[in-house]
């Protein structure tokens, strides 16, 4: 079978810079059509793949709702971008029999935006609220008494005549999610009867998500070629089938029938994507850091002025993968790299001989994380 191309890549050029980086976790614009096509729909193992523990849980939470003929307790969802929180409530939804509503904190800008949205939602329908830390301080305010009594307190009037009048909602489910967990105010928080964290994936899951991804899409990958690009993917399934696309391209320009690890390999040099899957911005941020700060510390502002990125970006794309993987540290007085970043990039470390962490590359930490 003869590999389809892809028709938004310039294969001489390669990728261009407005394209977006190939591994931000974050959703863009053009991983929307695909995606929505990739998403798990159940919660079968081969469908919904790793997250044992979320699956476990949240399996008989929802056979015990039903089993009660009520809808699921509210749920909140967390972790890293690109991990399956939005699709992990579509699948609630679907597992409970009930329509899906989704919006985000930033969407719902006054407390009239969420009773219009609570007030159309029809009984044990899923209310999925994205970034639902982003929700003004008012609007959270509307949203307890509908998550605690399934009741809107509406102010009607203003001054001495105004009147607080209570509409009775539907029974919904509220299924929430953040990146940022911390940020949530305690009482929102407080009002979730089930919490869930999504970890990061090993390179066996992601390589099942590939082999996956490529079966929907019709792209044929072998196994070897899969392992290729889940070791890139910095645990990320949104980032595999990001990768497994732009693969494809590349596959298809060397004549290739299927993706194999020639064929990945090749793919991931040209996108400049190193075996850890860190690519040149993330490397670009380690060696600025060792060339112009002697290692760190260094804060966040400067260092963003230094590599002429925003400092957001930085801390949202760059940062939460170069922190797990043990290559940067976020210390009180700003960021350091570690003794590994320095070996990763082929430098010798201060002080290499007698640290620990000098002693081993990335890739056999990676390979231990993966073993655990
Ligand atoms: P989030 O909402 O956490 O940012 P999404 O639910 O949008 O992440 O997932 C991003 C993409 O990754 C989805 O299109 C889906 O195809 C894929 N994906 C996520 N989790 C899994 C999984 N466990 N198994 C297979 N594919 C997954």
């Amino acid at each position: 079978m003869a590999i389809k191309p892809t028709d938004d890549l310039d294969f001489q050029a390669g990728p261009s810079e407005d394209e977006g980086r190939l591994v931000s976790p974050e959703n863009t614009l053009s991983d929307t059509d695909i995606e929505n096509s990739l998403r798990p729909k159940s919660l079968d193992d081969n469908e919904f793949i790793g997250q044992a523990k979320a699956k476990e849980n949240l399996r008989i939470y929802i056979q015990a709702a039903k089993m009660r003929g009520e809808p699921l307790d509210h749920l909140l969802l967390y972790g890293p971008p690109g991990l399956g929180k939005t699709t992990l409530a579509g699948i609630v939804a679907a597992e409970m029999g009930v329509q899906f509503r989704t919006t985000s904190g930033p969407a719902i800008e006054k407390p009239g935006d969420l009773a219009a949205l609570l007030t159309n939602l029809q009984e044990g329908d899923v209310l999925f609220v994205d970034e639902i830390h982003r929700l003004s301080r008012q609007v959270e305010e509307v949203l307890y008494p509908a998550l605690e009594d399934y009741a809107l307190d509406i102010m009607i009037g203003k001054g001495p005549s105004a009147q607080s009048i209570r509409i009775n909602l539907p029974r919904f489910t509220l299924v929430g999610a953040t990146t940022r967990a911390g940020q949530l105010s305690s009482p929102l928080r407080d009002r979730f009867g089930v919490i869930l964290k999504l970890e990061m994936y090993n390179n066996e899951e992601l390589a099942r998500i590939v082999r996956r991804s490529s079966g929907i899409l019709d792209i044929a990958c072998d196994g070897p070629g899969a392992e290729v690009i889940a070791s890139r993917s910095r645990g990320t399934p949104r980032v595999a089938n990001r990768l497994l696309k732009r693969v494809r391209d590349y596959a298809m320009v060397m004549g290739k029938s299927s993706i194999d690890d020639a064929a990945a390999l090749y793919a991931m040099e040209k996108m400049e994507i190193d075996a850890s899957g860190l690519d040149n911005l993330d490397r670009r941020l380690l060696i600025a850091v060792i060339e112009m700060y002697g290692g760190g510390p260094v804060g966040l502002d400067t260092l963003a002025a230094a590599l002429g990125e925003e400092a957001v970006t930085l801390e949202d794309v760059c940062e939460p993968y170069l922190m797990q993987t043990g290559l940067l540290a976020r210390t009180p007085r700003g960021r350091c790299v570690t003794q590994l970043a320095w070996k990763h990039l082929g430098r010798t470390p201060p002080q290499a001989e007698n640290a620990d962490a000098g002693q081993r590359t990335l890739e056999e930490l990676l390979e231990q994380r993966d073993g655990e």
